[in-house]
């Protein structure tokens, strides 16, 4: 990507750029302050890790299986799902968008009002925001797959339990296994809990690679959108964590 087009994206984003004393040494804002003109820091990659019960979470759904499901018949299971009390109270189910052969797959929470409305994830300012973020390191919308943890909206946007996280598990689990993309970027608390089984915060684990499911698709934990619309001096932490994200794709 040329430097106007990130410069506009990375403006897109509400993150500002920090002009390098040295001509010539562009410097994002990832980059460290104690050395401004010097070589931009690049987010460290820690080694793997595996949390302890990552697997059993995303294996945890076995009140519905999906294992031998096509593409076809697993909209067709979701569409249908009265698997937890969600069901009741959703406009509709909200399964997923993009390509299914992407490269990064990008997984939040749960559908809020919007995409209850609409049928389609991260749409809304929150999802203006994802798609600044991607374009930050030259994707599109259309390069990548966006899910949930959860196919259908809890009511008033509270956070889903974990009974209808497990009830959901095998959806999403399938997902993956039909894209198997060679990173997931999980955004936010919710969905790092359930995919990696931590109750850890993002904050302590953004900037770690760790891998998810029976396949060890590595993984990295990020901001959601929606919190980095409500704290935007997070934006600059979010930058860091594309960034890392961007060299695994390309080491990959
Ligand atoms: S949230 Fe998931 S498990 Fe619950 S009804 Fe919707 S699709 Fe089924």
């Amino acid at each position: 990507m040329d430097e106007v087009r990130r410069r506009a994206y990375l403006d897109a984003l509400g993150i500002p750029l920090w002009v390098p004393r040295v001509r010539g040494a562009a410097v994002g804002p990832g980059a460290d302050l104690q050395n401004p003109g010097g070589t931009p820091a690049r987010p460290a990659i820690a080694p793997a890790t595996r949390s302890g019960d990552s697997a059993a979470r995303l294996d945890a759904a076995q009140r519905i299986d999906t294992a031998a499901l096509d593409w076809p018949a697993l909209r067709e299971r979701v569409a249908a799902c009265t698997a937890c009390a969600l069901h009741a109270t959703r406009t509709q189910t909200v399964f997923g968008v993009g390509t299914e052969r992407a490269r990064l797959m990008i997984i939040g929470e749960a559908p809020g009002a919007d995409e209850d409305r609409q049928g389609e994830p991260f749409v809304g300012r929150a999802g203006q925001l994802l798609n600044a973020m991607l374009r930050s390191i030259g994707l599109e919308r259309g390069d990548v797959y966006i899910a949930n943890v959860l196919k259908c909206r809890p009511p008033g946007n509270r956070n889903p339990s974990l009974e209808e996280a497990a009830a959901c598990a095998g959806f999403l689990r399938r997902q993956i296994a039909l894209i198997a993309p060679k990173l997931i970027l999980s955004v936010g608390g919710i969905s790092a809990r359930n995919l990696l089984g931590t109750d850890a915060p993002v904050g302590k684990l953004r900037g770690t690679v760790h891998e998810v499911g029976p396949d060890r698709v590595r993984c990295l934990v990020t901001y959601h959108p929606a919190y980095l619309l409500r704290q935007p001096e997070e934006k600059a932490k979010a930058w860091q964590d594309l960034q890392l994200a961007a060299r695994l794709l390309q080491e990959s």
